[in-house]
């Protein structure tokens, strides 16, 4: 059985109590995780601080801040494999995502290594001739950064990379369903040679760690990704401390696919956008909005790859579509699917559970057309399942592409430039692709709005967002102040 430990100031422990960790691909129990509690918290939430202030920190350049993310990039890199299997293993997550994605995470350090001495405040064109004002832009302070277990070494980068290029410290919190990658790369950084304190990696449960964290009067602000109901925990916790908050939240992102498309682009995209990743991620393109017009050629051929899709072991480089990685979305995805066709939804391909062992769930397509009212069309499943609404005009794609409460992404398949122009401008979402889907970049922000959340992650704003400006006042005149009961 592997042990894993967590890592608060600079130290390894293992937590004040211990907790199963489970293969999703298997069912079974395959490692131990160190459980935070209210004690560990704070811990965790004091080296932060100390490390704030400390000299070691607080007195780093901010080139220096920069070359330690470089270092931290270049071991990322080094260690892509070992981090990639671990998120396998525990959260199922199959491994051509998982290498994949995790050399890539090394991108986003360098992005930030590189904007860490280009945080730059600004002078102001006073209207007093006496006075010089600047602003200066200081780090925030102790980050509680909360990620869900999908995708957590891209998700925790998009906090990590930013809040320390800022000048931030920060206290992780990753997700008690398949934490290893995270607590193994606490190895990692430890390696990189950041003052003790400055990140601190610790796992554990909504009620007494994840409460401890987020309502600690020491934390200044709270980065969060995960869904709307615990973000709504979250926002009413951060008003002890009034600490600020960024929320990245769930999606139920409109695919729109014009007459006029590449068919089979859109139809891979598509694929892609549904998927991928078992259809855990934030960004799934989970609601087709076709054209009449192709309706039936495109669903035919979407139909075909998704039944060619190889569901298998997380492990495998053939395996194309993984486990789910919690009991819980499984059983989600059922009960949705039932209440679906209930309400008159038609399973296209897909719909159930796949054997015994595991969480495995066959690529599911649900066509809505006689049951625009089915929750499948606006519930977030987090799993390989796409619902399907056809229409005939272009207000109309428009109208069911906002019929929405979530707005973090969408997708839209045209070949008609004014008409994708019009499109991008009234589509409510975070992230417009064209004729494209789930491409991502250090350099572009992303995040919605709604439901969704708000802020934005990735990109130079990023960076600014863990920052606060200071006003500087400095008179240069020597001449006595004059009649003190007039305001200047
Ligand atoms: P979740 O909200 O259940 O959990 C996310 C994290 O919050 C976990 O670490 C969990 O332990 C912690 N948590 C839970 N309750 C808490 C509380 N009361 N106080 C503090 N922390 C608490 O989400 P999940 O099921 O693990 O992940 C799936 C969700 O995350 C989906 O809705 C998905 O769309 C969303 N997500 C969003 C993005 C994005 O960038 N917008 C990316 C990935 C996932």
């Amino acid at each position: 059985m592997q042990q894993f430990q967590q890592y608060i100031a600079g130290a390894f422990d293992d937590g004040s109590a211990r907790f199963e960790s489970r293969d999703p691909a298997t069912g079974e129990v395959w490692a131990m995780m160190p459980e935070a509690r209210q004690d560990d918290v704070n811990r965790a939430v004091t080296a932060a601080q100390t490390a704030f202030v400390s000299p070691e920190w607080a007195g780093m350049t901010a080139s220096a801040r920069g070359k330690l993310l470089l270092r931290l990039a270049d071991l990322i890199a080094e260690n892509a494999q070992v981090l990639a299997q671990l998120e396998t293993r525990d959260t199922g997550k199959i491994i051509r995502e998982t290498s994949a994605q995790i050399s890539y995470v090394a991108e986003y350090y360098r992005y930030y290594a590189g904007l860490a001495d280009k945080i730059e405040g600004a002078h102001l064109p006073i209207d007093k001739p006496d006075m010089e004002v600047w602003l200066r832009r200081e780090p925030v302070g102790v980050v509680a950064a909360i990620v869900p277990w999908n995708s957590q070494l891209f998700l925790s980068a998009v906090k990590i990379g930013p809040a320390l290029a800022a000048g931030c410290t920060v206290v992780l919190k990753v997700s008690e369903e398949g934490p290893a990658p995270m607590l193994e790369f606490a190895r990692i950084f430890d390696q990189a040679g950041f003052p003790a304190g400055v990140l601190n990696i610790i796992t554990g449960f909504a009620a007494e760690c994840g409460a401890a964290l987020t309502s600690h009067p020491k934390v200044d602000h709270i980065a969060f990704t995960g869904g709307p109901e615990t973000a709504r925990h979250i926002v009413r916790n951060s008003a002890q401390n009034l600490a600020s908050t960024s929320l990245e939240l769930g999606g139920k992102s409109p695919f729109i696919v014009f007459e006029d498309a590449d068919i089979e682009s859109a139809v891979n995209a598509q694929v892609s956008g549904i998927f991928a990743a078992t259809g855990q991620s934030c960004v799934a393109g989970s609601r087709l909005v076709v054209s009449n017009e192709i309706k039936d050629e495109f669903l035919a051929l979407l139909k075909q790859k998704a039944e060619a899709i190889v569901v298998g072991a997380p492990d495998d480089m053939a395996t194309e579509v993984g486990p789910l990685c919690t009991v819980g979305q499984r059983d989600r995805a059922i009960d949705l699917i039932e209440k679906s066709v209930a309400a008159g939804a038609a399973i296209i391909t897909g719909g159930r559970s796949i054997g015994t062992e595991g969480l495995f769930f066959a690529p599911t397509i649900i066509d809505c057309s006689d049951a625009p009212e089915a929750p499948c069309l606006t519930e977030e499943f987090f799993g390989p399942v796409l619902s399907v609404l056809g229409f005939d005009t272009e207000e109309q794609a428009l109208e069911i592409a906002n019929d929405t409460n979530f707005g973090l992404a969408s997708g839209v398949f045209t070949r008609d430039l004014t008409r994708a122009h019009r499109m991008i401008r009234s589509i409510k979402a975070g992230i417009v692709w064209v004729n494209t889907y789930r491409a991502v970049s250090p350099i572009a922000p992303f995040g919605g709005h709604g439901l969704s959340g708000h802020g934005r992650e990735g990109g130079l704003r990023a960076a600014l967002d863990y920052t606060k400006t200071k006003a500087v006042w400095l008179r240069t005149s020597d001449d006595p102040i004059p009649d003190p009961f007039v305001m200047r």
